[in-house]
């Protein structure tokens, strides 16, 4: 792996101190690494965790920056030109509770997000990460919302995009990337063939971060904040369940990591929680994994209209496994059918359009409290991941567009009467 120049300065990453091979423990420095020089295991960032009061976070911005002392990013982050992502609702979800039967329902809605997905956030702490180490360009492959949030990031931050999707991406995701003007690229293939060519492409331009290959480590830490700005907003408490949408994997894995943070700072109660993933039947190879038991993730081709989910091939499967497994939930996975039924349960009950990720989570909620694996008398927090408003085409067949009437009182009380 080629390496950018170093920065005149030693690397400092806030309270980061190093990067740790998941697999066989071994410590590198900070820097521009994503693989273990030994194993190729991936690397997990390691922070000399500060002395932190609620009050101290309570103080800071209203955005993912109140945790920078947790995050991989340089002290005075908050002051940069950022999209400033995070601190987006916690909606007490009664309605939809009512309706599966259970008492204490939130839902964590990541559409408040500037790009209006949680991809913000990984994006926001990437990129932080990246222009400390010297990178020039921001890059990724993406499924969609990385694409959106990629390339605002880098228009806020004032530096040049390279982002690249499947061709067969939703429109909306297309012309919401387009529209910030960094270089973009669609490619015939599907999101597995553009993540190997973003590989390459990362061995070839050394002053390239792409934010999910190359500076991956620092990317995932971003995640932690949905789990610190759960137990912020539920009061400083880590609820009974969580149950989140799996494509990488990385964003179960780091709420879990957050919540544990938490606790080892004596923020929250030390309590036990349970994580539940959520995955589309077309794109289930977790899932799958779970269901038979294995320690590995067999790669899918998928085939699901949950595109921002189609990862059939996720970097951190084995370590979803690991943390279902240690905490006692589950995973299951759901139809595109009970996916856009779920996506119409959430506007019906709730008031909140959600994108087809967001519809997976709904359908497995429902499925898991189905089943018994749910407790529906334990409070649960369900990520809303991203916006409807971008996978329209989810839920045209679906939803009823009314025919157009004349502009008359009699024409009114025909329709009116009929349904
Ligand atoms: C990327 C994405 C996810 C899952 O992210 P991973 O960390 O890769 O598992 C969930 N929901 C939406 C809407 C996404 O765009
Ligand atoms: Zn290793």
């Amino acid at each position: 792996m080629t390496v950018p120049t170093p920065p005149l300065r030693a690397l400092q990453l806030g309270n980061a101190t190093s990067l740790t091979c998941r697999e066989c423990g071994k410590a590198t420095s900070l820097g521009p690494f994503y693989a273990c020089e030994d194993c190729f295991g991936p690397l997990e960032v390691g922070y000399d965790l500060p002395r932190l009061t609620r009050a101290d976070i309570e103080a800071g911005p209203l955005n993912i920056w109140r945790y920078a002392p947790l995050l991989p990013v340089p002290a005075d982050i908050a002051s940069r030109p950022t999209t400033e992502p995070g601190f987006t609702k916690l909606v007490r979800a009664d309605g939809l509770a009512r309706e599966l039967g259970m008492r204490r329902l939130w839902v964590k809605d990541d559409t408040g997000n500037p790009t209006h997905s949680f991809k913000d956030r990984v994006v926001a702490v990437a990129l932080a990460a990246a222009q400390e180490m010297g990178f020039k360009v921001l890059a990724c492959p993406s499924t969609g919302n990385l694409a959106n949030a990629v390339a605002a990031a880098a228009a806020r931050a004032g530096i040049r995009s390279v982002v690249m999707v499947p061709a067969n991406l939703e429109l909306q995701k297309i012309l919401t990337t387009a529209v910030y003007g960094g270089t973009f690229i669609t490619v015939d293939g599907t999101y597995d063939d553009v993540n190997r060519l973003a590989a390459e492409l990362a061995g070839e331009h050394d002053d390239w971060a792409f934010v999910n290959v190359n500076v991956r480590p620092f990317y995932a830490e971003g995640s932690k904040t949905l789990g610190f700005e759960i137990a912020e907003q539920l009061g400083w408490r880590i609820p009974e369940q969580v149950v989140v949408p799996i494509a990488s994997g990385a964003q179960l894995v780091k709420i879990d990591k957050g919540f544990s943070e938490l606790a080892e700072l004596g923020l929250v109660e030390q309590s036990k929680w349970r994580v539940f993933g959520a995955q589309a039947t077309g794109c289930s190879p977790v899932s799958q994994a779970f269901a038979n038991g294995w320690d590995v993730v067999k790669p899918v081709r998928p085939d699901t209209i949950a595109k921002s989910l189609a990862i059939g091939n996720p970097a951190d499967g084995p370590y979803v496994l690991d943390v279902i497994r240690r905490t006692g939930g589950s995973i299951a996975d759901v139809s595109d059918e009970e996916v856009v039924a779920a996506i119409q349960l959430l506007a019906r009950t709730q008031g909140i359009f959600a994108e087809t990720a967001g519809g997976v989570t709904v359908g497995v909620l429902r499925k898991l409290l189905a089943s018994g694996q749910l407790d529906p008398d334990a409070e649960t927090v369900i990520i809303n991941s991203g916006d409807g408003l971008k996978t329209l085409d989810a839920v045209a067949a679906a939803v009823v567009v009314p025919r157009a009437i004349s502009p008359t009182l009699d024409a009114f009380q025909a329709v009116f009467g009929e349904r």
